[in-house]
């Protein structure tokens, strides 16, 4: 998949989140998720780039998924250690970067030169082969349906309409406090 198919499966992928996130007042998180996910979905394409790497090796795996939720789920630990969310922040961190990552490994998957997920213990290559990289419309496609889904979900979630789903509550606080903006200290 090409970078335009893979902004869109991302936020495809990140839509319920972000809603999720708008529903319950969580601008700050929303925004910074989104940031995250983006940033995540686009680093397994830096082998395209570096050329001691091969193309759709190393960081088209499951251990690049894990390694940069890691490194987020840290980031997001550093940021929320001083006030009482440290870890949910770093669960939110862990998710973003599975969550970028994964959606990447998903919009390749499902081509036909595939991955190799357990690169280098294993060289088994899985291919959905359903459509071609490097096809215009298929980007087109999925970048459009990523931006929609996730303005439809923005949209819904700030109306309020997200109750009609099972679990879903009305927003505890209305617009709660979100990281670091309930802290009064100096
Ligand atoms: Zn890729």
């Amino acid at each position: 998949m090409y970078a335009p198919g893979h902004v869109g499966i991302a936020l495809l992928c990140y839509s319920p989140v972000a809603a999720l996130l708008t529903h319950n007042g969580r601008h700050r998180e929303r925004r910074a998720g989104t940031v995250g996910v983006l940033v995540c979905a686009a680093l397994p394409d830096a082998d395209l780039y570096i050329i001691q790497l091969m193309h759709r090796g190393i960081t088209h795996t499951l251990w690049m998924a894990l390694a940069v939720a890691l490194v987020f789920g840290i980031t997001g630990w550093a940021t929320g250690r001083h006030g009482s969310r440290a870890a949910s922040s770093a669960r939110f961190g862990f998710a973003v970067g599975a969550l970028g990552v994964g959606s990447h490994l998903a919009g390749d998957v499902i081509t036909p030169l595939g991955l190799r997920p357990l690169y280098p213990l294993s060289d088994a290559t899985y291919s959905l082969a359903l459509v071609y990289s490097r096809t215009p419309a298929v980007n087109v496609a999925f970048f459009a349906l990523g931006v929609g889904a996730f303005a439809a979900s923005h949209a819904l979630a700030r109306a309020g309409r997200l109750t009609v789903l099972p679990g879903v509550t009305d927003a505890p606080r209305g617009n709660a406090p979100v990281l670091g903006e309930g802290d009064a200290g100096p």
